[in-house]
């Protein structure tokens, strides 16, 4: 028993370490702050090694099997390559909830069926469009090499009909066999042609599946693979007009107590009403994407982090005001809020470290009593 409560201890020592939350719920300084995980190609010797102590300690505290998916959930986790996860177990870490090997896999099931699907459907484009463009280019040299051979059996005629004797039964047959050839190839030439045309459309119908790849179908918002597009977009027309930009996560409060009390049907209609309510603050210079599960994540190009926070602590506000209902019996589901957490894209190093910066501030308001935004530290 002592030993478990020793353990307790180091793990919450450890999610304090590395959100940088003291004992009372306060930021530390931020030289007493544990380096935040990095990727490991980017960091060196001291921060390498906290890294690895952090997965280690958080494998043999939880007691989780050493197995090659732990690991790597471990490593995706506190290297910061998956934000939501580092959240997710430090948030649980934080509630006295232990880490279990069914809790651990629950979550990345979570996050494969988000990505797996638009990566599939990826893959599945890449494979046809490389073996449409190799038809497409087969079709191609088949027309060409058709068109050439009718050409010059259409020459041979015109010189046998010139130079040949008009008399002779033989000439007079093989000019009638040549003559049908000639009509075949032009024929056969035709069909290639529209075989093209038939591959340049499937072509642009595969762009078109390419592009449904990055939209959530549920809420119709761009999905986490589309919200990496969209921020290479704003941040590239950001540098060139030398507009600021801001990026924040929002997740929704106790999610999973809508699923337990209402279903996972009720949960799904308030993740997509959840997901318009940030919609309507879209326009073309600021995306609201589902980053995953009841998590969504923003970009504002254009206006300062103050005013991008002012916006959506509007969008906060307005959503936390409303009641919902549940469709089927009208029964009172109540209030459905989230929090979020918003930074300075420039303030950075990368886009990386803001991103991670948002996530952090994201976890100081839910840790903070949730339904509200908490700005980045800089
Ligand atoms: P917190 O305030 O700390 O964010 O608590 P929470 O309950 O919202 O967070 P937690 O991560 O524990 O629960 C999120 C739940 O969301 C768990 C997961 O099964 C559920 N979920 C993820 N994706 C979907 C989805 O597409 N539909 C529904 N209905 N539930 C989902
Ligand atoms: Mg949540
Ligand atoms: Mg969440």
């Amino acid at each position: 028993m002592e030993h478990e409560i020793t353990l307790g201890q180091r793990s919450k020592r450890f999610v304090r370490d590395l959100f940088g939350i003291s004992g009372s719920g306060q930021t530390m300084p931020r030289e007493r702050r544990m380096p935040p995980s990095l990727h490991l190609a980017e960091c060196t010797g001291e921060s390498r090694v906290q890294v690895l102590d952090a997965m280690k300690a958080f494998l043999v505290e939880n007691d989780l099997p050493l197995t090659a998916d732990n690991v790597l959930a471990a490593h995706s986790a506190f290297t910061g390559n998956n934000l939501r996860l580092r959240r997710k177990i430090a948030l649980h870490l934080q509630s006295g909830l232990p880490v279990t090997q069914e809790w651990l896999e629950s979550q990345a099931e979570d996050d494969r069926q988000d990505s797996d699907v638009a990566d599939q459907i990826d893959q599945m484009a890449d494979l046809l469009d490389s073996s449409v463009s190799d038809f497409q280019l087969t079709a191609i040299r088949a027309r060409t090499a058709v068109s050439d051979y009718g050409r010059s059996i259409e020459e041979s005629v015109s010189e046998i009909g010139v130079a040949g004797d008009p008399g002779s039964q033989t000439l007079a047959g093989w000019l009638e066999i040549s003559q049908r050839m000639i009509a075949q190839s032009l024929q056969f030439e035709e069909r290639l042609r529209r075989s093209e045309t038939e591959a340049q459309k499937l072509r642009y119908e595969l762009e078109k599946v390419r592009r449904l790849a990055d939209i959530d179908h549920m809420t119709g918002l761009p999905n986490r693979r589309g919200f990496d597009s969209l921020l290479e977009e704003e941040l590239r027309k950001a540098n060139e007009n030398i507009e600021p930009l801001s990026v924040a996560f929002c997740d929704i409060d106790n999610f999973k107590r809508v699923n337990d009390t209402w279903g996972h049907d009720t949960g799904d209609r308030v993740i997509s009403s959840v997901a318009r309510s940030l919609a309507k603050l879209t326009d073309d210079k600021c995306h609201a994407a589902r980053h995953g599960g009841e998590e969504f994540v923003m970009l504002f190009r254009g206006i300062s982090l103050d005013e991008a926070f002012l916006r959506l602590n509007e969008a906060r506000e307005a959503l936390s005001q409303r009641r919902f209902v549940k469709e089927a019996s009208d029964e009172v589901i109540g209030a459905v809020t989230f929090s979020g957490g918003i930074a300075d894209v420039f303030a950075y190093e990368s886009p990386r470290f803001a991103l991670r910066a948002a996530d952090e501030a994201l976890y100081r308001a839910k840790h903070a009593g949730r339904n509200r935004i908490c700005l980045a530290e800089r």
